[in-house]
């Protein structure tokens, strides 16, 4: 049976690797001209199996509201005449209700555990742990205020209970955990440190993947723009498409995944699909490290902030900020400087500021940042997309659960697969 990706990045180039290893044909459609080259090109970095709380959560309201107007800060809405972004900023507000909220934690939670394992699997298996510049040292999680310290240590035994170790910590041991904290732990109220926790390039994940798959006869066709989705007789038939010189090219397979981050819902409205995925643009700054003392090894989420930040190799990635603004990726200089401005706050002299590669991308946010994984309403179109902030650390459990479904199990998962 010969199954066709569409989209080559993170969730695309696993799900391959998945059907490929189940013994299924397999080929990947993408419009850029390698793999992970649009949202999972420069993002935080994080696997965070200690982060399984939505955004959409009951504090996220009052958060919001707290940060309208604020130059840099973590949230931004900008208001457009798009039906779309006011629906899905409504369905948002209603996952922020308490019971779903607990409801889409402990769905993240399984996928996310289930994820670590088959991550570790993915990289063994297909040989590339040295290419993405992985680092076991786990995920500190960083409190400058001690109420919300506070808040998230009472979740300690409930993040347990999922599976997920997270081992509060005084600003002394902060600095245990990461001496380059020095320079902040005065102000630091404390820490959660999630020691099975790692970090490492997507984007280089993606493409050391791809090289794997096309070795093992996984055909790539890169440069290619999908237009439209074709059914006969209630069934995908075959997806249209432009190369860039606007030639048009028919692939036809037996059924279809549809992994293509936030341009996924436009390709399948006219087939009565409603998606309910919008981009939520972040920021990314990568900037060379100049001092090895003062640069983190461990990966760091700053909790007032927003921020994460990832070492990755000599690099060091921060990233952050989440904007509804349609599909717009412009680099806002205010929004970059926010982030650089963290850097030289937290971690002084660690980079070079003059020698920064900032950039943009559209997280495929789901209103309850629940991914969308299993079957359409056609039996042979399938979904694995809407991974939001969390990309990154889902992608090969949601891979590998959407392929057991394909093949007719139930994966042992207490998540809400699609059921078509
Ligand atoms: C600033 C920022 C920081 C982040 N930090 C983290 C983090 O630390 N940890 C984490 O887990 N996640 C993180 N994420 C989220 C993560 O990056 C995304 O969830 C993930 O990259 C989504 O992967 P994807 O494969 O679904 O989408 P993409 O990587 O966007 O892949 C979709 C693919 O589809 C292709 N495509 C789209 N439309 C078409 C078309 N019409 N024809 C042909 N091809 C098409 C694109 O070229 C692209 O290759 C972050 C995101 C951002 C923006």
């Amino acid at each position: 049976m010969h199954v066709m990706v569409l989209g080559a990045g993170i969730t695309g180039v696993t799900t391959a690797w998945f059907l490929h290893e189940a013994g299924f044909e397999v080929s990947v459609i993408d419009r850029q001209f390698d793999a992970g080259q649009e949202t999972s090109f420069a993002n935080g970095g994080q696997i965070s199996i200690s982060h399984p709380e939505p955004w959409a959560n009951p504090c996220a309201p009052l958060t919001a509201l707290s940060w309208l107007g604020r130059v840099g800060a973590p949230l931004r809405f900008v208001p457009r005449a798009h039906a779309d972004q006011w629906q899905w900023a409504c369905r948002f507000l209603c996952e922020c209700l308490p019971g779903r909220s607990r409801r889409n934690t402990a769905a993240i939670a399984a996928l996310a555990v289930y994820s670590l394992r088959k991550l570790h699997h993915v990289r063994e298996a297909a040989g590339i742990a040295d290419a993405y510049d992985a680092r076991a040292a786990g995920i500190l999680h960083l409190f400058f205020d001690p109420r919300p310290f506070a808040r998230a240590r009472a979740k300690v035994e409930e993040f347990a209970r999922f599976g997920i170790e997270v081992r509060p910590c005084t600003r002394e041991q902060c600095v245990d955990a990461e001496p380059a904290l020095a320079a902040v732990a005065p102000r630091l109220a404390g820490g959660l440190f999630a020691p099975n926790d790692e970090s490492g390039d997507a984007m280089r994940f993606s493409m050391a993947l791809a090289r794997v798959l096309a070795d093992c006869r996984v055909q790539f066709h890169h440069g290619m723009t999908i237009e439209q989705l074709l059914v006969d007789d209630g069934r995908f038939a075959r997806a249209m498409a432009t190369d860039s010189a606007g030639k048009r090219y028919a692939f036809t397979a037996d059924a279809c995944v549809v992994c293509l981050g936030s341009h996924g819902r436009e390709l399948l409205r006219p087939l009565g699909e409603n998606l309910p995925i919008f981009p939520l643009k972040g920021y990314s700054v990568t900037a060379p490290v100049i001092d090895h003392a003062r640069a983190p090894t461990v990966s760091l989420t700053d909790e007032a902030r927003r921020i994460v930040c990832s070492r990755l190799g000599e690099r060091l990635r921060i990233a952050g900020t989440a904007e509804l603004n349609d599909y717009n990726r412009d680099l806002d200089q205010a929004r970059i400087r926010a982030m650089l401005d963290w850097a030289e706050d937290r971690l002084p002299g660690a980079i070079a500021r003059d020698q920064v590669t900032p950039w943009a991308g559209l997280r495929p946010a789901t209103p309850g940042g629940v991914p969308i994984i299993g079957r359409s309403a056609y039996p042979n179109i399938w979904y694995n997309t809407g991974h939001g902030p969390l990309g990154w650390t889902l992608a090969c459990g949601s891979a590998a659960a959407l392929v057991a479904l394909m093949r007719g199990e139930t994966p042992v998962l207490n998540f809400p697969f699609r059921r078509g």
